[in-house]
């Protein structure tokens, strides 16, 4: 039996590495746990390379064989997270979210010990249509939380575990949406310092590498190129590499995207596009593959409800790369061929 029935919920049992320590009577195979095996052999004295644990072979140790027998089955990640809801405020969304569970939906990601600040926007609280305010003053009343989506029939929800305090759930919908405006953001404000690869000469000193040289000048054969990047403010940086990377920047990703599309046809599906990648739209997946791979696991084409036709052309041979883009009531398909313009399609973002 693969799993085992405890109180309606499958566990699965505990599984250890094996791993070999060598005696007088020769190799014998112990589970590992932790820093030690189950009988207590520390681990710097075995080796590995055996894969799982499996007792009742001809040289497994007794003892670990006997302690690994006596471990509980593991607990599930939907059984484990139950519990945790369960110290949620009773209500409706407390039932949902661990009726959900109990029917086994997926819950990914779970992130433990992040900082409140690092947190906020992976939650998408501005998408929360039930506990946003909640899960907001929670996050501003915490230093560290855990926080887990679990994604039901019609909902996703996210429980919000902040350290020392009860969790908060939110509802939010299946699909995300377009965030709030971002006053202030321009393609200008936007663009980052460009990164360069790092290259030392004979004389120790670190250059910012451009191509075939550097930025001071010297061809990339003279100097012993690293897989870092050049970083200004390091003492043994060349001065000029520094003060020419200062005045490189590279543009956002809205900001390239922008440019790739002024060669789609004209209309409102680009128009509207350009618009919003003007205003910092969030460009949620950018990714290049095969075709049909983009078609099959990233395009959700049954889900654009303009240009639907000409993108599943598109992606059904050859490579390609793909990006959505969050802006009002749309998620915008952008497909970029190697030859063509490129084409862009979409669909309402609403459930
Ligand atoms: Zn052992
Ligand atoms: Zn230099």
């Amino acid at each position: 039996m693969l799993f085992d029935e405890h109180d309606g919920w499958r566990r699965c049992p505990a599984e250890f590495h094996a791993c070999v320590a060598s005696g007088p009577a020769g190799d014998v195979i112990h589970a590992a746990s932790g820093s030690a095996t189950l009988c207590g052999i520390p681990l710097p004295e075995v080796s590995f390379g055996r894969g799982t644990f499996e007792p009742g072979g001809d040289a497994t140790c007794d003892a670990c064989a006997e302690k690994a027998a006596a471990t509980p089955p593991r607990r599930s990640v939907q059984e484990r997270l139950y519990d945790k809801v369960l110290a949620a405020e009773p209500g409706t969304l407390r039932d949902e979210v661990l009726d959900a569970l109990r029917r086994g939906a997926s819950v990914h990601p779970w992130t433990m010990g992040s900082s409140a600040d690092s947190v906020r926007p992976e939650l998408r609280l501005h998408e929360a249509v039930e506990g946003g305010p909640e899960a907001d003053e929670a996050l501003r009343n915490a230093s560290r939380v855990d926080q887990a989506e679990v994604r039901g029939d019609s909902w996703r929800f996210v429980v919000v575990m902040p350290h020392g305090a009860r969790p908060v759930l939110v509802r939010r919908p299946l699909r995300r949406q377009a965030g709030p405006d971002r006053p202030g953001w321009s393609f200008a404000n936007a663009r980052k310092p460009a990164a360069f690869g790092s290259g030392t000469s004979a004389d120790r000193v670190e250059h910012a590498v451009d191509g075939e040289r550097t930025l001071c000048g010297i061809p990339v054969r003279d100097v012993v190129l690293y897989l870092h990047h050049f970083v200004a403010d390091r003492r043994a940086a060349c001065p000029r590499c520094a003060a020419r990377a200062a005045t490189r920047d590279q543009p956002s990703a809205q900001e390239r995207l922008h440019k790739l599309i002024a060669a789609a046809e004209p209309g409102p599906a680009r128009d509207d596009l350009a618009a919003a990648l003007t205003r910092g739209a969030e460009i949620t997946l950018w990714l290049s593959s095969r075709g049909p791979t983009l078609a099959r696991h990233y395009a959700e084409l049954d889900e654009l409800t303009e240009g639907r036709a000409e993108v599943t052309e598109a992606l059904s041979a050859g490579h390609a790369s793909l990006a959505h883009v969050l802006h009002g009531p749309w998620r915008s398909t952008v497909v970029i061929r190697e030859n063509g313009r490129p084409l862009i399609a979409r669909g309402p973002t609403d459930v």
